[in-house]
């Protein structure tokens, strides 16, 4: 990398102007990196939650999450932070109907919020091509910047760091990366894991959970989210029904997409590009 120039902008910023033959944004989800370099924009959905103070007796190492598809086809989580509070939010499809939606569920379970916070997170509809050509350099991408981001949860810390390892093996190897193509392989299943459940209404969350006995409960508890072929692979070991549940969610999302609140997770999968990674 050379250092070509620098000096003020007329904005009184400053600025340097660097040459180099890698590019790296890991700038979040509304990536100037990637806008620069003529990336398309990514859909993301709104995260919107409350901290609030936890009921009396909930353990300080528990999260507990609600389904209630009416509001979402995501959840609403709670997460115990330090001092007797947690974080209570669920991400939504819409933000005024999310926050509307928050504030509905804390008032009937009668939560009183000390602060709120928003975010938008990207959603993963297909593989993001990491690396572009610009000049005689490349620009990559990591992290929400590239919707690395698994959509069963739709948390992008652990897959956002798969993704940089991968394009600092890509760099260093002339293009080629076994996490890169293995962090697309989990993305892949969380996409699918998401479309097979995303139309699912009250009864089959109910199903689902009731469907759960203590050898599941059990691997959940071992084997991360970030794990989904393994958590799958349980599945359908221990229970083939949960499984053929989730089939019949993917069959519907496949049949019926007109039903649809939400087209951002319309089948089908997107076909790899052939002139990018
Ligand atoms: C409230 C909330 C809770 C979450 N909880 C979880 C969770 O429990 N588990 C999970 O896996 N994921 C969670 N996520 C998602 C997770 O935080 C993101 O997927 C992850 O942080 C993405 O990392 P990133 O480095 O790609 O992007 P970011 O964390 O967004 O980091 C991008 C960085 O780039 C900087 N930046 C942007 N533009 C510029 C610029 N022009 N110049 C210089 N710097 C710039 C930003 O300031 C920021 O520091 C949560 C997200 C939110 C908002």
């Amino acid at each position: 990398m050379s250092l070509a120039k620098t000096g003020p902008r007329k904005d009184g910023a400053g600025y340097e102007r660097v040459s180099c033959s890698a590019v790296v944004g890991a700038d979040g989800a509304q990536s100037s990196v990637a806008r620069a370099a003529g990336w398309c924009g990514l859909t993301t959905v709104p995260l919107v939650h409350a901290i609030v103070k936890l009921p009396s007796g909930m353990p300080s190492d528990t999260v507990r999450v609600w389904f209630v598809p009416d509001d979402t086809p995501y959840f609403y989580w709670l997460i115990p932070e330090s001092g007797g509070r947690g974080a209570l939010g669920l991400i939504g499809l819409n933000g005024q109907q999310t926050r509307r939606c928050l504030d509905r569920f804390m008032e009937k379970r009668h939560f009183r919020a000390l602060a709120f916070q928003g975010a938008r997170i990207p959603v993963y509809q297909g593989w993001v091509p990491v690396e572009r050509r610009v000049g005689r350099g490349s620009v990559y991408l990591v992290g929400d910047a590239a919707a690395q981001v698994k959509v069963t949860t739709v948390g992008g810390v652990v897959t956002g760091f798969r993704g940089a390892l991968g394009v600092s093996e890509s760099i260093l190897n002339g293009g080629r990366s076994r996490e890169l193509r293995m962090l697309r392989r989990e993305l892949d299943l969380h996409l699918l894991i998401r479309r097979s459940i995303h139309g699912f209404g009250q009864a089959d969350y109910s199903r689902l959970v009731d469907w759960m006995d203590n050898a599941m409960r059990r691997t959940l508890s071992r084997v991360t989210r970030d794990e989904a072929a393994r958590v799958l692979w349980h599945i359908c070991r221990n229970r083939p029904r949960i499984f053929l549940l989730g089939l019949r969610g993917l069959l519907a999302c496949l049949l019926h997409p007109a039903k649809r609140r939400d087209t951002s997770m319309a089948l089908p999968l997107s076909v790899p590009s052939v002139t990018q990674r």
